[in-house]
């Protein structure tokens, strides 16, 4: 199995600048922008590719890599590189982004868009699975982004990317069988689901859309030799999701401390 302790760590420093941004002068920033469905995420690295700021907002202006509300996503993404910029004092003027797998050239087109009109420079556009391994650096196995509305499998050989799907079924998913057994409004189900303290009792209450999702995973890496799963993306915050996948799929799965930033910040890292 891979060791991700350092990507854990590099996570960790990112979580600590998004609280404290570093001040220490850099020659050049790169900003990795994470266009979500659930969230738009920035993170800021030096002139060494270290985190020195990042800023998130929840939004639903992207959905399954279509850009659904154009202007609410450059409102934001500025907004959120106004507020980096005031942090650390310099213009942000470079950023990357990610699209996820299958993406048309439209939907793309439109993502690139707007980065440029938020004000940066695009230097990088780039598959979301291919960016997260700029930061776990995963030889061989599966990467499986649990993101809001879809689940994206990527099959990894050599440190190559050799196949690609997504599914749809994500976090909402999981917010929407949060709402029906609690009886709360979809808002509500998903900030109760957000929050870490819920967990223990909510991971019997997901266990079947966890298992769904385990066994899309295993129609998906059919015929292929995956011998280890890594989980990324914001629905993976979830406790104990990783140990149903592994019983479902029985391959060792593994996950990042904190995989909702992982994507970002691999997309910085390749600006
Ligand atoms: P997609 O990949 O479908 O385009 P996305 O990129 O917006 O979506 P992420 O930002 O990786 O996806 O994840 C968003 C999902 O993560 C949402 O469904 C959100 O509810 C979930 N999520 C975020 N934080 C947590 C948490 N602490 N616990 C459980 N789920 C969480």
């Amino acid at each position: 199995s891979l060791d991700l302790t350092s990507c854990n760590k590099f996570v960790h420093q990112f979580e600590k600048v998004i609280e404290k941004p570093l001040k220490t002068k850099s020659s050049v920033y790169y900003t990795g922008v994470d266009l979500g469905t659930a969230c738009i995420v920035l993170a800021v690295l030096d002139e060494n590719y270290q985190p020195v700021a990042g800023a998130y907002k929840y939004a639903n202006v992207v959905k399954d890599g279509m850009v659904v509300d154009y202007i609410g996503a450059i409102h934001i993404v500025r907004e959120l590189k106004e507020k980096l910029e005031a942090e650390l004092e310099t213009e942000l003027l470079f950023a990357a982004s990610a699209i996820p797998p299958g993406t048309n050239e439209l939907d793309s087109g439109a993502i690139r868009n707007v980065i440029q009109s938020a004000g940066f420079e695009l230097t990088n556009l780039l598959d979301e699975p291919t960016a997260a391994n700029q930061v776990m650096d995963i030889q061989n196995g599966a990467i499986v982004d649990i993101g809001g509305g879809t689940t994206g499998i990527s099959i990894l050989k050599d440190g190559e990317v050799i196949k690609v799907a997504d599914e749809a079924t994500g976090g909402t998913h999981l917010s929407l069988v949060v709402a029906g057994a609690y009886k709360l409004p979809f808002e509500e189900a998903e900030l109760y689901k957000r929050n870490k303290k819920n967990h223990g009792e909510l991971i019997h209450v997901l266990q079947p859309v966890v298992e769904k999702i385990g066994s899309i995973i295993l129609r998906q890496i059919e015929g292929y030799q995956v011998d280890a799963i890594y989980l990324v993306g914001g629905s993976a915050c979830l406790n104990g999701m990783e140990q149903i996948i592994e019983k479902v799929t029985k391959i060792p799965t593994f996950k990042p401390e904190q995989p909702l930033f992982v994507t970002p910040l691999g997309i910085g890292k390749s600006c």
